[in-house]
């Protein structure tokens, strides 16, 4: 399996960095988790993006869902459209959210739904969903809003998107034994909100949940580039002795 970063910024992009998006590998499958603000151009560096077996969405946040915008546009406008719809898995309650998106955005009068570039469905997080060599599987986080985590195996390596999430998810278990774990650390100080209920880790706590789950390689994801990388890597590093990778655009890990 390869990961390759499309973003890795939090939810406003940061200088040249777009947001949320992960482009993962597998034999002849090729699958987007997220397509946040500005990684579709990220995305089109590395592979025909009209191809795609699928999209899986963690949640609708716009940083994780912003550029479904921008394919939609490239897959219903680009010189060489086939018109074939791309598999696009959306959490629980997603299908209702890109209706709303739809009916406020709607100004072509190219007849057909807003979105019927792709093929559109909901996946049940509790039911592994296989996509090619790829079988997900899904756990529930602490966010703002409904959140899945994502664990993708080939037969071969796993690889978890914790996406968004608070520590109080307890995604250890989750996680465990994941060569690759993709998770967030975009909360600085998180003085202002009880431990249970806050929506973003800190990279002490990214790094805390990369040892309890036993994890190969930690990619921190979702940084404000204010913070400084180095100084979250640091600070991931105090509590996960293993190797620590930036989520930067076109970062290539082999899983
Ligand atoms: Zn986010
Ligand atoms: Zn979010």
């Amino acid at each position: 399996m390869i990961l390759t970063v499309l973003g890795g910024s939090a939810a406003g992009g940061n200088p040249g960095q777009p947001c949320s998006g992960y482009l993962v590998v597998s034999d002849e499958t090729r699958v987007a988790l997220d397509l946040g603000s500005g990684t579709l151009p990220e995305l089109r560096r590395h592979v025909d993006a009209a191809t795609l077996d699928a999209i899986v969405i963690s949640h609708v946040h716009l940083d994780h869902v912003l550029d479904l915008l921008a394919m939609r546009y490239f897959l219903a406008y680009s010189p060489d459209r086939t018109g074939r719809r791309i598999p696009l898995w959306m959490p629980p309650g997603g299908m209702a959210f890109l209706g709303r998106l739809a009916l406020a955005l709607q100004d072509d009068g190219d007849g057909g739904p807003y979105f019927s570039c792709f093929a559109i469905a909901e996946y049940d997080p509790a039911a592994p969903l296989h996509i090619g060599s790829l079988t997900l599987t899904f756990a529930p986080t602490v966010h703002y809003i409904d959140t899945w985590a994502i664990r993708a195996f080939d037969g071969r390596s796993t690889l978890v998107y914790t996406a968004d999430t608070g520590p109080a998810a307890d995604l250890a278990a989750f996680c465990a034994g994941a060569d690759v774990l993709i998770t967030e650390a975009s909360n600085d100080a998180p003085d202002h909100e009880p431990w249970e209920t806050r929506g973003h880790q800190t990279p002490e706590e990214a790094g805390n949940l990369a040892t309890r789950a036993g994890i190969g390689t930690l990619v921190l994801s979702h940084l404000w580039s204010q913070f400084g990388f180095d100084r979250a890597a640091h600070r991931a590093a105090t509590a996960f002795t293993g190797q620590i990778l930036i989520a930067r655009p076109g970062l290539r890990v082999e899983v």
